[in-house]
């Protein structure tokens, strides 16, 4: 399984919710864990691998992995925080975005198990990030215009380069 570029309309669509949690999305959690090792990623969203369904996956250094299925932001922090981000689907390229410190979720794992969780720091920046790809936006749209223009020039060049 490929991992999908920026340019690919499958990232900006809206994903489907998930109508019920089956065999194949343990499967496909599976999958997209194995994906994240190879690529040394923390996260991966359903789009990301062509399936435009609401899943996506996070592991951390020292966390256990954690799949969420139809996830609902119940609370985002006012407070923000700056962090440095990069995405599977721009590969190369990183920046400062700043994003709510805290996030309460709502989900589903694989085994169709309902779970909510408080989450800060690195974990609470994966989940909005993800969160994000669900609904067709990726991180560089939340940067200022000029940023944005700066890190795609930087994303083209890598890749004439490649
Ligand atoms: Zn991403």
């Amino acid at each position: 399984m490929e991992i999908i570029k920026i340019g690919s309309d499958i990232l900006r669509q809206k994903c489907e919710s998930v109508n019920e949690i089956t065999e194949a999305h343990s499967k496909l959690a599976g999958e997209m864990f194995k994906i994240l090792d190879a690529s040394r990623g923390v996260g991966l969203a359903g789009p990301q691998i062509g399936v435009p369904q609401r899943i996506f996956v996070i592991r951390l250094d020292g966390d256990s992995p954690r799949v969420f299925i139809n996830p609902s932001l119940l609370e985002t922090s006012e407070e923000t925080a700056l962090g440095e981000e990069g995405c599977l689907s721009i590969p190369g390229v990183w920046a400062e975005l700043r994003r709510p410190k805290r996030v309460k979720v709502q989900a589903w794992n694989e085994k169709g198990r309902p779970f909510s969780i408080e989450a800060q720091g690195i974990l609470a920046r994966a989940i909005l990030h993800e969160y994000d790809h669900l609904e067709g936006i990726l991180f560089v749209d939340r940067l200022s215009e000029l940023k944005r223009e700066r890190l795609m020039a930087k994303y083209s060049k890598l890749k004439k380069n490649q």
